[in-house]
């Protein structure tokens, strides 16, 4: 972070802004100013360029083809693979998930390369979609709270041998290899299936990011009771017998 001043990037929200995502950059941008920082929030349309000089980039879920078409733009764009090589965060969701991996199955049924930032690659699933209320623990490294989600996705994603799970579920499906994971990341890159909006849901996941964008080991607390309340809802919901 250079200037006090945190850089906040929100990445296509033409493309994939489908099922509530942009909620994470809301909760980032707040939990940031409640702290006193100064946000430049920067929402990045699929025509314009990826800035380098983002602290903490956002990118959420989305459809199939619009999928592909973040990838295509992605890729040509270049920008967020130099910003994680300078040390940029990046929190990704979904069909971000899978764009950030080595490559995943498009709405054409080809395999279309991702970024490779995150050693994943992901398959289209051929059960049935993983939708529903997801309940995980988040890797204890990562010194976290129990993980709350929301899932909804064909893909299916297995993990490469540098990238770690970013949690195991114990309701849901995650990844969808059976194997009881749910997510992944690698250094500051992550990904997961998780709405919700995930970050919503699980408030202290944002202050990771905001840790690690600051470089700090705590942030002053907040009042979470609201947040607080709507984990303790979905949390209850998710052990509701289906
Ligand atoms: N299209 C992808 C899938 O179904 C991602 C869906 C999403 O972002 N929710 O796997």
């Amino acid at each position: 972070m250079s200037d006090n001043q945190l850089r906040l990037v929100w990445i296509y929200p033409d493309l994939l802004s489908t099922y509530g995502d942009q909620g994470n950059a809301l909760v980032v941008e707040r939990r940031a100013r409640q702290r006193g920082l100064d946000v430049a929030r920067l929402d990045v349309r699929s025509d314009q360029p990826i800035p380098t000089s983002g602290d903490i980039y956002l990118i959420g879920g989305g459809e199939d083809r619009p999928q592909r078409l973040a990838a295509e733009r992605l890729r040509r764009d270049g920008h967020l693979q130099r910003a994680v090589q300078n040390g940029a965060i990046v929190f990704s969701v979904c069909a971000g998930y899978q764009i950030l991996g080595h490559e995943f199955i498009n709405d054409l049924g080809q395999r279309e390369p991702g970024l490779g930032l995150l050693d994943v690659v992901s398959v289209r699933g051929d059960g049935e979609r993983c939708v529903g209320d997801v309940l995980g623990d988040i890797d204890p490294q990562l010194g976290l709270p129990p993980l709350t989600g929301f899932e909804n996705h064909q893909g299916v994603t297995h993990l490469g041998p540098t990238a770690r799970p970013f949690a195991r579920t114990k309701i849901g499906r995650g990844n969808g290899t059976g194997d009881g994971t749910e997510g992944a990341y690698n250094g500051t890159v992550f990904g997961t299936y998780m709405h919700g909006p995930v970050l919503a849901r699980n408030p202290l996941i944002a202050d990771l990011l905001l840790k690690l964008a600051l470089d700090v080991n705590a942030l002053p607390p907040i009042d979470d009771r609201w947040y607080d309340a709507l984990r303790e809802e979905r949390i209850a919901a998710a052990q509701q017998p289906a």
